[in-house]
């Protein structure tokens, strides 16, 4: 036993406490809780003014006509489905989140899922247009991870066979294209998620931004109830709406959202240049002079290049209080929710979702604790065998898609 040892293996763990996968950059000060204090006071908890202003600064931080505010990504995501008025199914990429389909579902739309590029993980416009058939109703791109798709391609498709195209784009409030334009203007509509995990976040909540008003009109008609003001609901709609406590705390962050995620792609950019040599292991790729938020950082493991598998790694990771997260494992084409829907084979899909590894990523994450991740994947690399018997042979019999840090 030496101190360079992997832990499965009897060294020391390289973390002495376990880190946190994902932490939510909240500071706060007195200014936010004087406006917390002044809403509960002013007894207006919704509809009210923090709301109004949320909306004209999203719109202007994205350089959008307008950005209507909701209760999450899904709900948005369900009433820009419903408002198109259209019947029939909806083409996404099968390697997701699950709400992605979910969101088409409970617009009594069914989901058709089509394969990704290896390279950037996201919608492959050649397969979304395999996908496209008689009863297409629209073509959902994803900004898998923070990472732009390829709306511009995506787009092209969609005009071609004469649907509309728009954007889960749950995790890249912040992100870029490469045109250097903010993710949030492409497609009929972009939906963003604000829940904890992302890197902007409301407590809970969802921001759809589009150019087209009459849209943006009907999306805050279907937020509410489907009622005009007249109490004569015109379709039946949801209660979408974002309470004024998330609305503020929203406008508190805004401001300084962009020094965080550029702290994102510092350490996004440190993983990969501490692990460059290491063999087997890839990275998402972003394509050329676009910004990810990495919501998600993930390292794709070629067992055989780096001698064992990401399962192995996983299992050797928690041991050194490295949290990790197999994402998207299994994608949402294989569950079981989705049984009932006929997938071919999506190569790509399932070999990323079988590979892929989410490690550690927040912007309060000090330089040094990247440094030493990356060590701790070096030293279970070089003893890759070793480890890959030992891990399998304590590791309890049970379904490899259920380890991993969950949550
Ligand atoms: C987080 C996420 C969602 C769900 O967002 P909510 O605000 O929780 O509804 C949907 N799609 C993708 C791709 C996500 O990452």
């Amino acid at each position: 036993m030496s101190a360079l040892d992997p832990v499965v293996l009897g060294g020391p763990p390289i973390l002495t406490e376990a880190v946190p996968l994902a932490r939510p950059p909240l500071v706060a000060d007195a200014g936010l809780l004087g406006t917390f204090g002044a809403i509960l006071a002013g007894g207006v908890l919704t509809k009210g003014e923090q709301l109004a202003a949320l909306e004209r600064e999203l719109a202007e931080f994205l350089g959008v006509g307008h950005a209507v505010v909701v209760a999450s990504c899904t709900t948005g995501l369900m009433l820009v489905l419903r408002t198109l008025g259209r019947t029939g199914e909806v083409v996404m990429p099968g390697f997701t989140f699950m709400a992605t389909a979910h969101a088409a579902r409970w617009s009594g739309l069914t989901p058709v899922f089509a394969d990704i590029d290896p390279q950037t993980f996201n919608l492959a416009p050649p397969s979304a247009g395999d996908a496209i058939g008689e009863r297409t109703a629209a073509i959902l791109g994803v900004h898998i991870f923070g990472t732009p798709c390829d709306a511009d391609g995506l787009a092209k498709v969609a005009a071609e066979r004469g649907v509309p195209f728009f954007i889960d784009a749950a995790p890249a409030f912040g992100a870029e294209y490469g045109d250097g334009t903010r993710v949030g203007g492409k497609g009929v509509a972009e939906v963003f998620s604000l829940s904890p995990t992302k890197t902007f976040t409301t407590g809970e909540g969802g921001i759809i931004a589009t150019a087209d008003g009459d849209l943006a009109r009907e999306l805050r008609i279907a937020r509410e109830y489907g009622n005009p003001g007249d109490f004569d609901s015109l379709f039946a709609g949801l209660n979408g709406r974002m309470p004024e406590l998330s609305a503020a705390l929203g406008r508190h962050l805004l401001p300084g959202l962009p020094a965080l995620i550029a702290r994102r792609q510092e350490l996004a950019a440190r993983y990969r240049e501490a692990l460059a040599d290491v063999p087997g292991v890839g990275f998402q790729l972003v394509p050329s002079g676009a910004g990810s938020t990495y919501k998600d950082h993930c390292l794709v493991i070629d067992g055989e290049k780096f001698g064992t598998d990401r399962d192995v790694l996983a299992y050797s990771l928690r041991a050194e209080n490295v949290p990790t997260r197999n994402y998207f494992d299994p994608p949402v084409h294989r569950q079981t929710a989705y049984r009932d829907v006929a997938t071919g084979p999506l190569p790509h899909s399932e070999a990323l979702a079988a590979s892929v590894i989410a490690v550690p990523l927040y912007s309060g994450m000090p330089d040094v604790v990247v440094d030493q991740i990356c060590a701790a994947i070096r030293r279970i690399h070089h003893r890759a065998g070793e480890v890959g018997r030992v891990v399998r042979a304590e590791r309890p019999a049970r379904d490899p898609r259920k380890e991993g840090d969950r949550g």
